[in-house]
């Protein structure tokens, strides 16, 4: 056959290239299969023999080079990226949780997952045990005959409380029980959960990972077998992430380190000048002296992050017209981008939770949660302070 239609011209022509340059950045693998020469390769593929690509909801060039960042900048064997941070959670869950197990969580956590664990799971017969701080506290006591996994964040959203990551993840292991952090937080320029000597690390790439608010994406990071055993899930539930927001993240993790660091300079600067302000009456940031768990932060992060709650003097009324008055900070949902953002734990995550809900997750209605970007922190600052005149 010498002569081909206009079309399939058009389709066909230079497709399968096999011998490209060598880019100088990651190329966008925007293609949902992959071409073979002939059946003993697929058979080969299909065998393991052949480390070649074949459809892109099992594993893409782009992503797969995505994962190896991610996988060094954890210290981990492997990694998998997923196309949001709950994608990771529920694969992660599903893949290595049956019918009749339990997962301890603390109390205190995202609220997409405590809804996961608490309306969804039970339906396939997985049982949680919501546990307080204090009783993360000492996690030997929490784990039963039915315990399979602890999930736990650190810091924990909206209040940045910390837990002993260390001691929980000691304790697992004795119990035979995986241990999840959701490491999002503080991310692994903060915090190096596997040295901490947990099993499995949950981030959404959404936050500081993308560090941009243009990607939604998740990240699980972990041992070979435990990753291989969630990758096996990842393609029956098909949570992977597409290539196009894979190039992106590879990009952003160009510069995490360095906008990490200021985001943590930023934070400590705002949280000081904050703490001395008449109409706040508590800052809560891992970093400052003044913070419940600063000791246990110090001893486990080697930087605080960007994330910080304020208790605004005056309660609710107060907390919303200092939100109103916001000029530089953006009064939005998420964190982890170059913008500063403020949301209301009340009006988001703590929507529709009675006194004594709050008072056990330790939040109070004149909260805000600032997530401090990369602008000036002077003029952070000054609009904070101008805010809360
Ligand atoms: N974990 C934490 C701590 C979060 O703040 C969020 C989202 O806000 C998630 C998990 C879920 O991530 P995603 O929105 O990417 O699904």
């Amino acid at each position: 056959m010498t002569t081909k239609g206009f079309s399939t011209t058009l389709i066909h022509q230079g497709e399968g290239t096999t011998d490209p340059p060598a880019p100088l950045t990651t190329p966008i693998y925007e293609t949902t299969t992959f071409i073979f020469d002939n059946a003993e390769q697929i058979r080969q593929y299909n065998e393991g023999s052949r480390s070649k690509f074949i459809y892109s909801r099992y594993e893409n060039p782009t992503v797969v080079a995505l994962e190896a960042k991610l996988a060094a900048a954890d210290g981990a064997a492997a990694a998998l990226a997923f196309s949001s941070g709950m994608a990771a959670t529920s694969t992660l869950l599903l893949a290595l949780l049956k019918s009749g197990d339990e997962v301890v969580c603390g109390a205190s956590v995202y609220g997409g997952t405590f809804h996961l664990l608490n309306d969804f799971l039970p339906k396939f017969g997985i049982r949680p045990r919501f546990a307080t701080l204090d009783e993360l506290g000492r996690p030997e006591t929490l784990l039963g005959e039915r315990t399979r996994l602890v999930w736990f964040e650190s810091p924990i959203n909206p209040t940045a409380r910390c837990v002993d990551v260390r001691r929980i993840a000691a304790a697992c292991r004795t119990g035979n029980v995986l241990s999840v952090i959701d490491n999002t937080f503080a991310g692994a320029v903060n915090q190096r959960p596997f040295e901490l000597g947990v099993d499995l690390s949950m981030q959404s790439a959404t936050k500081y990972l993308g560090g941009h608010s243009d990607v939604t994406a998740g990240v699980i990071t972990g041992s070979a077998t435990l990753v291989k055993e969630i990758e096996m899930a990842r393609r029956k539930l098909g949570g992977v992430l597409d290539p196009q927001p894979a190039y992106l993240l590879v990009r952003s993790l160009k510069t995490l380190a360095v906008r990490v660091q200021r985001h943590n300079q930023s934070a400590m600067a705002v949280a000081a000048a904050l703490e001395r302000h008449p109409r706040v009456k508590q800052v809560l940031y891992p970093g400052l002296p003044s913070h419940p768990d600063h000791e246990l932060a110090k001893a486990q992060m080697s930087g605080f992050g960007g994330m910080m709650c304020i208790d605004v003097d005056g309660g609710e009324d107060a907390a919303c017209r200092a939100f109103d008055r916001l000029q530089i900070v953006r009064r939005a949902a998420s964190l982890g981008g170059v913008e500063s953002v403020c949301s209301l734990p009340i009006l988001t995550s703590q929507w529709g939770h009675s006194d004594a809900q709050l008072a056990a997750a330790g939040i109070s209605r004149g909260m805000m949660r600032l997530s401090i970007g990369l602008e000036d922190p002077d003029d952070l600052i000054a609009d904070l302070r101008q805010a809360l005149e």
